[in-house]
């Protein structure tokens, strides 16, 4: 099993490139954000409490998204690997996915940090935003408060990565087929090529 985080503050792409790298390699794709959509639109307790803080662009609480980890590891048992996408956001939920996976007889394999200057990610989320329906993209100071959370508590995790010799730099600039290839070239020196 071969796992990969793909890390980078909102709108540097990771929606968009995870697509393309579960298609390439068949990872299972885990997004946390997805995950909370998800039971956002089914109308949960869980999805209540986490959209009001989701529209303010804060973190839901860390053991609310370990908890949901926790349970999608379990529930794909025999995944050739895994894809976490907007997860871990903290250094507490980092710490928590290596112990999850080390029950699994499992690691990390590599950390992909996208590399996107700030200005282009707002405009990003305000374009994404016209046709995304997501709550949280259509308010400029919304998109600037996710980013300080990102800076505050989420690029630590890039530092914890980066004690196991785990971060992969890519610039997050250019088509989405010049990053496709970017990332597929750093993920297949790390696991080798696919068969
Ligand atoms: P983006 O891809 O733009 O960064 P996501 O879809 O990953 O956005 O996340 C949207 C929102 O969901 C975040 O701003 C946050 O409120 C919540 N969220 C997603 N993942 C996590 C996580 N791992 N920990 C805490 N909150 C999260």
């Amino acid at each position: 099993m071969f796992n990969i985080i793909l890390f980078g503050p909102p709108g540097s792409g990771k929606g968009t490139q995870s697509e393309k790298l579960i298609d390439r390699y068949g990872f299972k794709h885990l997004s946390t954000g997805d995950l909370l959509r998800s039971e956002i639109a089914n109308k949960t307790p869980l999805g209540l409490e986490a959209k009001s803080l989701m529209d303010k662009g804060q973190l839901v609480p860390d053991e609310v998204v370990i908890g949901m980890i926790d349970s999608a590891l379990d529930a794909n048992p025999g995944v050739n690997g895994f894809l976490f996408d907007g997860f871990p956001r903290t250094t507490a939920q980092a710490e928590a996915l290596d112990k999850l996976l080390s029950l699994k007889k499992s690691e990390i394999g590599v950390v992909v940090a996208l590399q996107v200057p700030e200005e282009e990610l707002i405009s990003r989320m305000l374009n994404r935003a016209k046709t995304s329906g997501r709550s949280d993209d259509a308010d400029e100071q919304v998109q600037r408060n996710r980013l300080s959370v990102y800076t505050r508590d989420t690029l630590p995790v890039a530092d914890h990565y980066r004690t196991y010799g785990k971060v992969e730099e890519v610039v997050g600039l250019g088509s989405i087929e010049d990053i496709f290839g970017r990332l597929t070239a750093v993920i297949d020196s790390k696991k080798g090529a696919p068969a």
